[in-house]
């Protein structure tokens, strides 16, 4: 008997490491892979382009805990994939990248999808290999190691090349060292010095502030956080994707406070977040230039990482969830406000009223904008409609809201449906991400879906996609249908990129006119934008196009309705909800702190 093909071998090693998803997209020379991985057990979701293929890799890790696996072919596939690389270095997420190359013994003469993938990947990975023969051993090897790197310290992307000849001929040796299974990293604890040091400082502080991030999240940390936040009543802050570690509706969140609290706090303890742009560098006028900032953070190489204010006060190198649980019992009995609100009127701290006073404010605003009724004939605002959703979809699955999780993306959607959804649960919105991309909404809700409902269904999943964002890979929409993944996507149809073009019909029609005849002056007003997408266009057909449902929406009434029966829908379904076009005069980006130029 001969020896099995490589893709057998590569199949084992995946599932002898417990995976059972792999994200991809076949084609010579990977498709036996993916046969074999299915013959296994392992399930394959094929992709209409690598690039949501390898986005949903990494959501799937973020989500899980455990590296997301994703299968590319060589070549363009590779590139295509590199997107996803790139998000998965960004976001610190593991992603496993498996692509295929041209025969070993064609390289340098034109192979078929030749590529040094190696070569382009190492700046961009933690780790790219290639197995250094065709033996069970090399090849196992390969891909336990690359594994194991992208989940182990800070999370990231890794890849293995593999060659055709690797793939698709028998191995040349069977045997196989046994190798101990790739399981979970014993956690790091902080040391005791360290944890009296953070003690003191946070008993120190007038205006202490927790910042929450997505690598809190990611550590699965909700419940010492929780446990922290209510025993010390300190207030905190999450950041976009670290919103529910401590739910939303918690008294001590200063969200509608958010500049209010960056710029009075005066010592900061930072789990799992960078001072990156998100959180505006750490830098004066943001924040107080003698602002001393706690850092908790399991990559070393991120500690004390020099930003505007310098070194962070101090550095606590460990696991966010076993450091929280030190500072808890260290700081036991100590309280940062006498009550366990910001809004409490019996506290003495001018920090808590500074904070209080601006919730207060922001909230009447953000309250007024999307509790006033669309006038008779005029079209939904973004405000609007993404209360009615929210207001649906609470009567529906109650205020706790935990049975729905949220995709969010497109600049407008994302920007302004982020302060009206509260979050109360975890890793129950994904959106753009640190590298602030655009395109990712349909692939995270495949992964979002495979994450929480195989094998048994526990969340529906809710995607706010902007037109645009949602055009990044409308075609996923198909993926989604041949899965049986009952994804409810709403597309916030403004006709273009941010604010769109024109408000009217007419108007935009006649520019076009005047595009196609090239008549069309260089004056604004007289040619289409280059933020301007089809007025109106009809992408519910996106879902009947593929036996799902789609619902046109252009009222209040009709996206009530449209919310609760999506909701109820068993297949995918996609809700085109019309909204006003040209108007930027809500056009802020919250984090960037820049308000948008009308020219945008
Ligand atoms: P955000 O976008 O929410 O600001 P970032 O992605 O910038 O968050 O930061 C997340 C941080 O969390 C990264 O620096 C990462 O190394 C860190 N991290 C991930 N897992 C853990 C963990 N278990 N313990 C401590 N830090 C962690
Ligand atoms: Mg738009």
């Amino acid at each position: 008997m001969s020896n099995p093909i490589g893709a057998t071998v590569i199949a084992q090693a995946l599932q002898q490491l417990d995976v059972n998803i792999i994200f991809g997209l076949v084609g010579l020379p990977v498709t036996d892979i993916a046969e074999q991985a299915i013959d296994l057990g392992i399930r394959f979701i094929g992709f209409r382009n690598e690039q949501a293929a390898s986005y949903a890799a990494t959501a799937y890790g973020f989500l899980t805990g455990k590296p997301g696996v994703c299968l590319l072919v060589g070549g363009p596939g590779v590139i295509h994939g590199m997107a996803g690389i790139a998000n998965a270095s960004a976001n610190a997420w593991p992603t496993l990248f498996l692509g295929g190359s041209s025969e070993t013994s064609l390289w340098t003469k034109g192979g078929f999808q030749e590529m040094d993938a190696i070569t382009l990947l190492t700046p961009h990975t933690k780790r790219a290999i290639r197995p250094h023969t065709n033996t069970a051993d090399a090849i196992t090897s390969a891909i336990h190691d690359a594994y194991r790197i992208c989940w182990y310290g800070r999370p990231g992307p890794t890849f293995v090349d593999l060659p055709t000849d690797f793939i698709m001929t028998p191995v040349k040796s069977t045997k196989s060292i046994s190798r101990p299974p790739v399981s979970a990293l014993s956690k790091p604890i902080a040391s005791f010095e360290v944890v009296a040091a953070a003690t003191k400082l946070l008993k120190s502080a007038t205006a202490p502030l927790v910042i929450i991030g997505k690598g809190a999240a990611y550590a699965q940390a909700e419940q010492p956080i929780r446990a922290l936040i209510n025993g010390s009543h300190l207030p905190f802050l999450p950041t976009p994707m670290g919103k529910g570690v401590v739910p939303d509706s918690h008294p001590l969140n200063t969200s509608s406070a958010r500049s209010v609290a960056l710029r009075e706090a005066d010592v900061v303890l930072l789990l799992g977040a960078r001072l990156n742009w998100i959180l505006h560098h750490a830098a004066a006028p943001k924040y107080r230039k003698d602002v001393k900032i706690i850092q908790v953070d399991i990559s070393p190489e991120e500690l004390g990482r020099s930003n505007s204010i310098g070194e962070p006060a101090l550095s606590i190198f460990g696991d966010i969830g076993l450091v929280v649980d030190q500072l808890t019992t260290s700081l036991a009995g100590w309280k940062a406000f006498p009550s366990s609100s910001i809004h409490a009127s019996t506290s003495n701290s001018t920090f808590a009223q500074k904070l209080s006073n601006s919730a207060s404010k922001n909230e009447t605003a953000a309250h007024k904008l999307a509790s006033s009724p669309t006038q008779p004939g005029k079209p939904l605002t973004f405000e609007r409609a993404f209360h009615i959703i929210k207001q649906t979809l609470h009567s529906i699955s109650g205020p706790e809201n935990g049975d729905v999780v949220y995709i969010g993306e497109g600049s407008q959607t994302m920007d302004i449906s982020r302060s009206i959804f509260p979050l109360d649960h975890p890793r129950q919105k994904l959106d753009a991400g640190t590298y602030a991309t655009m395109g990712v909404g349909l692939a995270y809700c495949i992964a979002a879906w495979s994450a929480y409902n195989l094998p048994r269904k526990t969340k529906k999943l809710v995607a706010l996609e902007g037109d645009s964002a949602l055009g990044f890979a409308a075609m996923e929409i198909e993926t989604m249908h041949r899965h049986e993944m009952d994804v409810l996507v709403f597309c916030m149809n403004n006709s273009g990129i941010y604010s769109g073009d024109t408000a009217d019909k007419a108007d935009w029609e006649a520019k076009q006119q005047r595009l196609l005849n090239g008549s069309g002056s260089s004056k604004s007003r007289d040619r289409l934008k280059s933020s301007s997408l089809m007025h109106e266009a009809r992408y519910e057909q996106l879902a009947t196009m593929v036996g799902g449902r789609g619902i046109f929406v252009r009222t209040e009434q009709e996206l009530e309705s449209a919310t609760r029966e999506g909701y109820a829908e068993g297949r995918v379904t996609v809700v085109n909800v019309i909204i006003e076009p040209g108007n930027d005069k809500n056009m802020s980006f919250a984090w960037m702190d820049t308000k948008a130029k009308s020219k945008m």
